[in-house]
């Protein structure tokens, strides 16, 4: 057992004095909670507007070029699949290799990709590793371009995949999910869709990611802007012209404003600011900006990778982050680096002999020290002293997506580039001719919200207009009215058959594709083996479903943590009381890599504990 790490100086204990460390954690602490308290809202995330009704041309596909035309299909399945983005594509992958092939692809998109089909926003880029982020790379023989790839690879790579497993021919794209109604009599759910398809199939998996459904913010005079306007994940190129690459060329006569400097914010607006006559990025709260360090893939390195690297990699990245020890930190990242001082703090085995008190104090001044040097490396880039405080995160990793780019902070140096720092207030109003903040009007030609997604009702009933009806007729959206109930984060009682592949009540880790990727081959493994022992039907106890939601609800660490955050979608904007508020509506205690683990032993036990089964 290793020793725990000491920070060097610190004589009889283990924390630090303010003089040792050159700054003040109470300081910090007060000016973090000022900074917080400043943004907090009654109305959390009611503030938001729904792109609903009059406003759903928010969520038209503006990437279709040509309407497919088929005729109804009326067909009889094992598995439906809905989505055609990572989880979709991984449970097409392992179904086919565990030997079942009649499944079909459900997906409203024109293509694969899910999240990658609809953000095509210039500049987009995987935030995580392309080697341990994109799918499926051993079996595709697909080496990435480069350690972070974007948008358009990660694109072209779920077509890949689908070519690879001849998924095309077994899929309905431009197709949306109107129903599914469980058949109790007949063990099958009845899947219908806009085209008039009926299908019927005994297990469906709901894979239609959970941040899907663009948000606007909810102002006063939204609706009367009279220029021209889109969320960032329907990007209009027909008016700004340019790529996913940038060159944004019909851009120069125009004044542009951007509201949000979320992690697709932090993206895209370097090639807004390279080419706009004008542009003024309207800020709440800034994020916290590393550095990417991006750089081109060693063929070589990566042809030496022996068989099974890509799970041994994604494994070796999230033992990283639960503060477990490796031999090597293979990717070697800002997310790695987030973790390894934390793991500093550890043992090797996840445990310490430093008191829980301790290892919180010792955690809050790795986060400070962190977040001291980013906000440093702000300073160095931004030439405008105002402007550089204003880019200034002030709250800890975890409240928000932390992210990595290098080009954001130094298009706040160009001339045209105005940084509309609302000092925690947001904007106040829309008008016919642009955006009010301050009492001060921004005329603009087009604005552009980079304001995110919904984040509850997608993961209540992932899909707005999708209806799930179970045993009894009860509706999903009616079983999870009070927030999302399941077994093992995947199942629910009363819906037989039903998987929601996410991170939602499950093990978290920030890459999903690792999620993914477990949660497809946990899913195959149980369809091949239910069908060999004749079950029809798989639905876990009311009794399973409460004791699963009580353990992924209970209080622990994460809880104080996100409740000190500024506000965000990962603390229900600042509202959550419990772990089942927020983003993840609860997580399994132990971490993402145990989950799975804890998921194998379920599996190797093989009597579907929780579960009745018919
Ligand atoms: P977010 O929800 O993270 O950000 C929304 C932004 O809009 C915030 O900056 C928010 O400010 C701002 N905002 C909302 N309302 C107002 C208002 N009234 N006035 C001013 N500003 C406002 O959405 P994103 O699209 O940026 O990111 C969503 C998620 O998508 C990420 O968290 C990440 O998980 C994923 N993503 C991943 C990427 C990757 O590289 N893998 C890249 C891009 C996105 P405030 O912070 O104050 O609420």
């Amino acid at each position: 057992m290793n020793e725990p790490a000491r920070i060097p100086g610190a004589s009889s204990s283990p924390i630090p004095t303010a003089e040792e460390l050159g700054f003040d954690p109470d300081e910090l602490r007060d000016k973090y909670n000022f900074e917080r308290d400043r943004r907090l809202r009654k109305d959390g995330e009611a503030q938001y507007e729904t792109t609903d009704d009059d406003l759903y041309y928010y969520n038209d596909d503006p990437y279709i070029t040509e309407r497919i035309e088929r005729d109804p299909i009326n067909d009889e399945i094992e598995v439906a699949i809905l989505g055609g983005g990572f989880g979709g594509l991984y449970m097409a992958a392992r179904l086919q290799e565990a030997g079942i092939r009649d499944f079909r692809i459900i997906e409203r998109g024109g293509d694969f990709g899910g999240t990658w089909y609809w953000n095509r926003y210039p500049g987009a880029q995987c935030d995580v590793e392309s080697y341990i982020y994109l799918p499926l790379l051993e079996e595709t023989g697909y080496m990435p371009k480069e350690k972070y790839s974007f948008g358009p690879e990660i694109r072209e790579h779920a077509q890949r995949v689908a070519k690879h497993y001849d998924l095309y021919p077994r899929s309905l794209l431009q197709t949306q999910i109107k129903n599914l109604q469980w058949d109790d009599e007949d063990c099958r759910w009845t899947v219908t869709t806009d085209r008039g398809d009926v299908l019927r199939a005994r297990h469906v998996v709901v894979s239609s990611g959970s941040l899907n459904r663009p948000k606007l913010p909810g102002l006063p005079g939204l609706r009367d802007f009279r220029g021209h306007t889109f969320h960032t994940s329907r990007w209009d190129y027909d008016y700004t012209g340019g790529s996913a690459t940038g060159g944004l060329d019909k851009l120069g006569d125009k004044r542009v404003g951007i509201i949000g400097t979320g992690a697709t914010g932090i993206q895209c607006i370097s090639h807004l600011g390279a080419t706009a006559k004008q542009l003024y990025v309207f800020q709440r709260t800034p994020s916290s900006i590393d550095l990417r360090g991006n750089s081109p893939t060693d063929p070589q390195w990566y042809a030496s990778q022996k068989t099974g690297w890509q799970i041994d990699r994604n494994d070796n990245f999230t033992k990283l982050l639960m503060g477990l020890d490796v031999e090597e930190d293979l990717v070697n990242d800002g997310w790695t680096d987030i973790f390894k001082s934390l793991g500093d703090l550890m043992d090797g085995t996840g445990n310490s002999d430093l008191t829980v008190d301790e290892l919180r104090q010792l955690g809050e001044i790795v986060d400070f020290k962190r977040d001291n040097r980013i906000r440093g490396r702000v300073a160095d880039t931004v030439k405008d002293g105002q402007t550089a405080e204003a880019l200034k995160h002030y709250y800890r990793p975890w409240c928000k997506r932390p992210t990595f780019n290098d080009e954001y902070l130094p298009t706040f140096n160009r001339p045209n580039v105005t940084l509309v720092d609302t000092a925690g207030k947001g904007v106040q109003r829309v008008t016919e001719a642009g955006v009010v903040v301050d009492g001060v009007e921004y005329e603009l030609d087009c604005l552009i919200f980079a304001t995110g997604f919904e984040v509850s009702r997608a993961t209540y009933t992932h899909q707005a207009d999708l209806e799930i009806i179970g045993r009894g007729g009860v509706k999903l959206g009616d079983h999870w009215a009070d927030g999302m109930r399941t077994y093992q984060g995947l199942m629910s009682y009363g819906f037989p058959n039903c998987y929601h592949m996410g991170f939602t009540q499950t093990g978290y880790t920030p890459n999903f594709t690792y999620m993914l990727e477990n949660q497809s081959r946990h899913l195959a493994t149980m369809f091949v083996d239910a069908k060999a022992r004749g079950y029809t039907a798989l639905e876990p106890t009311a009794e399973a479903e409460a004791d699963w939601l009580a353990l992924v609800s209970a209080p622990n660490q994460m809880t104080d943590y996100l409740k000190a955050c500024t506000p965000g979608y990962y603390n229900a904007e600042g509202n959550a009381k419990s772990n089942s508020d927020g983003f993840l509506q609860g997580h399994y205690p132990e971490g993402g890599l145990r989950f799975y683990e804890m998921l194998a032993e379920w599996r190797a036990k093989g009597d579907y504990d929780g579960l009745t089964v018919r």
